[in-house]
């Protein structure tokens, strides 16, 4: 999004969102020179550290200004990637990325002291790849020299709120791998540059830290917190990443850019911009060059009073500029001469064109002590009505899109990997994962997952993520064929989370098969609508197991439902069939129904009852957990944990918060980005439910309707040791006027002291206190909306002893406003934009709304052992089982020597619970990219042994394929681990040094609590006998 969409809007540049004839022309490129020429200008004084050998030489006795050429490139926002890489729909914005990059070559090979840089590999090799040789040749030489730089070099600048780490890693290696295919190591990002995400985990300064980024830049961090970093010469810092990993391992230099990623005032050159360019004739009328100078001069020296060092950056650029590259280098050409001409007057200050790592380079160089962060920067504001907190759940269907995505390509990848080339080519076409991987990849941009962008450009990328499910779907089917040795009329059914199924409701029998992508047996739920008959199913060995059928009072669909079995790492495949002459009716008389089937091992008793309140004392209760739901509310009032004999009274309810369309404090209006609500307590959507329960021997559930676009589900099935609350919520309905933002709140009788705890993209957990920041005094100007902290998978409270935990199936907001509450933001509906550039209100569709299904797993524990349970089911809840169903004629075999299996496992032995299978992938013809890791945080499971370091033996660990050679690397696998070396900072709280990695040994792989081990694997796969 804009750096500049100030509330205000005050750039004159008439570029944003001005529709104008467009009447520049691009300068022409000389004829690109066919060898590399220059290598002229390469300093090579003192002794450099990797990567940096080309930086530009500084004066040492100067302040030194390092002007950065860059440009912002939105991986889509107000209009979709490809718009924004040809340069189409210009009047809605003027930006073509294709053009930028011509345009910036020409200029660079046009003098070799201008430097750029470049950031987004999802339209870099996108122009690449259109290139011919000669172009690539010459662009090769200029990164080399260090004139073209790559800074960050994800697929996209991810979103660092309503991320999931696994995706962020993901993207990050995407791009990363094309930059080191592509140019080797000079080509290798030294600096992480998140100039535009609206606040900064800590998870991505660990995870930067871990792929081996020397530093990291960003542009926006709250305003308060701002003032006080410059006060404190703290711009610029160690941002100590993990509370579990032994520094420096995830520590991360960190400095803040003085103007966000803007060019300073006055001094912006592109053709999107108004400034007067530099004219230095001095005959001229138009003269300007002295002033400009001076004015220049000044800047630099107030800025630099907040730095420490003798150099300051400037970020010379902004959103897509550089389209017309001339006008900027021309200026920026002048504007050098001119300022260090100055120095033969006694000036003491040297501009120069460099890059962020050069930048950086010179910051290391100074050797100073740094101080430490250990929080993060969360949320952001810029003004005290003006919190970027409703961005954390905007676009909810979208958000829980992506990571069910992020399950599906997951799955994908695994069976890439297990079943080996047979998943590319096979009976059912060209299977691919690459698609996924890459729509995936542009939806962690940062106004993508974030909600951000325009509805068209939302619905283009579910468009792409869409696409990238099918060439995932052919591959899965080539691989199971493959796997089970029976080639299936494979068919997926993506619309289960609305009960609908068109194979499991007509077939008269199918199979199911459950693909498990975790490293351990997993136990799951299976539901899908089936007609109207009584259903037999079978396990893989042929036994029966206990199935039921369940009417859903809301829709009269009738649900199967039975409990699956899935090894590691691998499938189960289940038979149903109809079971002839039965129809199932939705009440039948319970007794005689149960008798007569007694046959079929399956308990049939289907009830479902309208519960008026003041009826009923309405209970659900498994062998762990039991419900209570007040009689004359139907709301859930209490929730027990009975192996742990913990009792907790908790009430759950749907509230709205009225949005603001500006006050007399501020014009300022909630929107995709800012929450604002009018008034700091939520409305009731309703103050009860209308209830209806369902029980049968496989789930309990109370159905709760609270008005007629708010119902939930709040269910239990055997063995489950959480309760899980399916909420349905929406169209909201604004005719009247009111935008709304609706939460769900828990309430309890918990002392909570302030306090309350959010994951970190699906990771670390952060203590958040209410009206606190860390780090400064804070002054509290939105009691509701600047207590908002994303919640990525996970949201507590504890009094100490009891924890009560709130899994969420995608990002959302949430926070604690008082002692012993907890929300999260589940939808919202808004009728204002909140001027941050989208230009229009978050309607989620003008004339219908939307309805949007998600799902609470609630945890009540013991707080010394509630890690263990909500890290092994968020676990589960990411990477849920796969389902493929098939018709029921039975295949052909894949292979006539070799019988069909019905169950597969691609492990040989399981995995312990706190090593989660982060990564299994295809990375090359017989090379698989493996990434194993500690799930749980040092000291987090208090009783057992889960956060105590673990070791593992890979050898003969999968049996599908054979690992015959092993060798470690960073985070994103772009550097061997062996080879890989970082710049040395020296924080204040003491030296630290990177450990000199240990020699590998596929035997004996140990993993300390929260760390991530990255392997690239030579593998042959078993013989298909
Ligand atoms: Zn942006």
């Amino acid at each position: 999004m804009g750096a500049d969409a100030r509330p205000s809007g005050e750039r004159a540049a008439g570029g944003r969102g001005a529709a104008r004839p467009w009447t520049s022309s691009r300068a022409r490129c000389p004829a690109l020179p066919l060898l590399p020429f220059l290598v002229v200008f390469l300093a090579a004084p003192s002794v450099r550290a990797a990567g940096y050998e080309t930086c530009p030489t500084v004066k040492p006795n100067m302040l030194n200004v390092h002007l950065v050429a860059h440009t912002h490139d939105d991986v889509g926002w107000l209009k979709t990637v490809d718009q924004y890489f040809y340069g189409i729909h210009n009047n809605v914005q003027h930006a073509g990325v294709q053009y930028i990059l011509d345009s910036v070559i020409c200029s660079l090979l046009a003098d070799p002291a201008r430097r750029f840089v470049y950031v987004e590999m999802a339209f870099f090799s996108r122009w690449w790849h259109q290139q011919t040789k000669a172009t690539q040749d010459v662009v090769r030489d200029l990164v080399r020299q260090g004139r073209l730089e790559f800074a960050n070099g994800g697929w996209v600048m991810n979103d660092e709120a309503s991320t999931h780490y696994g995706a962020i890693i993901d993207q990050m290696t995407l791009g990363l791998r094309f930059l080191e295919d592509t140019f080797g190591n000079d080509g290798r990002p030294r600096v992480a540059w998140h100039i535009d995400p609206f606040g900064h985990s800590r998870e991505q300064a660990s995870l930067f830290a871990q792929m081996g980024f020397d530093g990291f830049f960003f542009g926006r961090l709250d305003y308060q917190d701002k003032l006080v970093r410059k006060a404190k010469l703290e711009m610029e810092q160690v941002w100590r990443g993990s509370a579990s990993l032994k520094p420096p391992a995830a520590d991360l230099f960190t400095g803040v850019l003085p103007n966000m990623y803007n060019p300073p005032d006055n001094l912006c050159w592109d053709v999107l911009c108004a400034d007067k360019p530099i004219v230095d004739d001095r005959r001229s009328p138009e003269y300007n060059a002295e002033n400009l100078v001076a004015y220049f001069l000044k800047l630099a020296k107030d800025q630099s009073q907040f730095y420490r060092t003798n150099h300051t950056v400037m970020t010379m650029g902004s959103d897509f500029q550089y389209e017309n590259a001339d006008m900027w280098f021309k200026n920026l050409d002048k504007l050098i001469q001119l300022v260090n001409a100055q120095q033969a007057n006694g000036s003491r200050v040297n501009v120069l064109y460099s890059t962020p790592a050069c930048y950086l380079w010179e910051l290391n160089k100074a050797k100073l002590t740094w101080s430490v962060k250990q929080d993060d920067f969360f949320p952001y504001a810029d003004g005290p009505h003006m919190f970027w907190t409703g961005y954390f759940t905007s676009r909810p269907a979208l958000k829980r899109y992506e990571r069910l995505s992020y399950n599906f390509l997951q799955v994908c990848n695994q069976l890439e990997a297990l079943a080996g080339p047979a998943a590319n080519r096979g009976p059912y076409g060209a299977g691919d994962s690459a698609p996924l991987n890459e729509a995936m990849a542009v939806l962690q941009h940062h106004d993508a997952v974030s909600g951000t962008s325009k509805q068209h450009v939302a619905d283009d990328y579910a468009r792409q993520l869409a696409a990238g499910w099918t060439p995932c779907e052919v591959l899965l089917s080539n691989a199971l064929a493959r796997l089970s040795g029976s080639k299936e009329m494979f068919t997926f059914c993506h619309n289960l989370n609305t009960s609908l199924c068109p194979l499991s409701q007509t077939a008269k029998s199918f199979q199911v098969i459950v693909y498990n992508p975790l490293a351990r047996k997993v136990n799951r739920m299976v539901r899908l609508p089936v007609s109207k008959h009584v259903f037999l199913v079978k396990d893989p060995s042929g036994a029966v197991v206990p199935s039921d059928v369940v009417t859903m009072p809301s829709s009269n669909v009738q649900e199967l439902l039975f409990s699956a079995s899935v090894p590691a790492l691998g499938f189960s495949i289940y038979s149903v069939s109809q079971v002839p002459g039965w129809r199932s009716r939705p009440r039948p008389p319970e007794s005689r129904f149960q008798k007569s089937l007694s046959w079929i091992k399956s308990s049939f008793h289907v009830r479902s009852l309208l519960v008026k309140p003041s009826s009923h004392d309405l209970t659900i209760q498994n062998e762990y957990i039991s419900a209570r739901f007040d009689p004359d509310t139907g709301l859930l009032m209490e929730m027990k944990n009975l192996e742990q004999d913990l009792l907790l009274p908790v009430r759950q309810a749907f509230y709205w918060y009225n949005a603001s369309t500006g006050n007399q404090l501020s014009s300022q209006a909630s929107g995709a980005y800012i929450f604002r609500p009018n008034q700091q307590k939520p409305l009731f959507v309703s103050q009860w439910a209308q209830t209806r329960v369902v029980k049968t021997a496989l789930v309990q559930e109370v159905h709760q309707n609270f008005s007629a676009w708010c119902s939930q589900v709040v269910r239990l099935y055997p063995g489950q040791r959480h309760l899980e609350l399916e909420w349905t919520v929406g169209p909201i309905p604004v005719g009247d006027n009111w935008g709304k933002e609706v939460i769900s709140r828990f309430d309890t009788s918990l002392e909570t002291k302030g306090l309350f705890f959010t994951d970190s993209n699906g990771r670390e957990i952060l203590e958040r206190r209410r009206d606190y920041r860390p780090t400064w005094q804070l002054n509290q100007t939105e009691p509701v909306a600047g207590n908002y902290y994303p919640v990525n998978s996970r949201i507590y409270i504890t009094d100490g002893n009891m924890q009560l935990t709130v899994l969420t199936d995608r990002s959302q907001g949430g926070s604690s406003l008082s002692d012993g509450s907890m929300e999260l933001m589940v939808h919202r509906r808004l009728l204002r934009d909140d001027n941050r550039g989208v230009g229009e209100p978050l309607l989620e569709s003008e004339n219908t709304g939307l309805w949007v299904r998600g799902r609470h797993l609630v945890l009540l524990d013991k707080a010394r052992t509630a890690a263990v349970g909500h890290r092994l089911q968020a676990e589960k809840e990411l990477l849920a089982p796969q389902l493929v169903l098939a018709s029921g004629g039975g295949g052909t075999p894949y292979h006539l020597a070799v019988s069909p299996r019905k169950q597969f496992s691609g492990l040989r032995r399981e995995l312990p619970p706190n090593v989660h299978l982060l990564t299994l992938a295809r990375w090359g013809p017989e090379m698989l990219l493996l990434r194993l890791e500690h799930q749980f945080a040092l000291g987090e499971d208090m009783v057992g042994n889960l956060s105590s370091p673990v070791t593992l033996d890979l050898r003969d660990l999968f049996s599908a394929f054979t690992i015959t050679d092993l060798k470690e690397t960073t985070l994103a696998a772009n550097q061997l681990r062996a080879k890989a070396s970082r710049l040395q900072w020296t924080p204040n709280t003491g030296p630290t040094l990177e450990p000199s990695p240990s020699r590998l040994d596929p035997a004996g792989i140990t993993l300390q609590p929260m760390e991530i081990r990255t392997f690239l694997a030579s593998v042959r796969w078993e013989e298909e006998s």
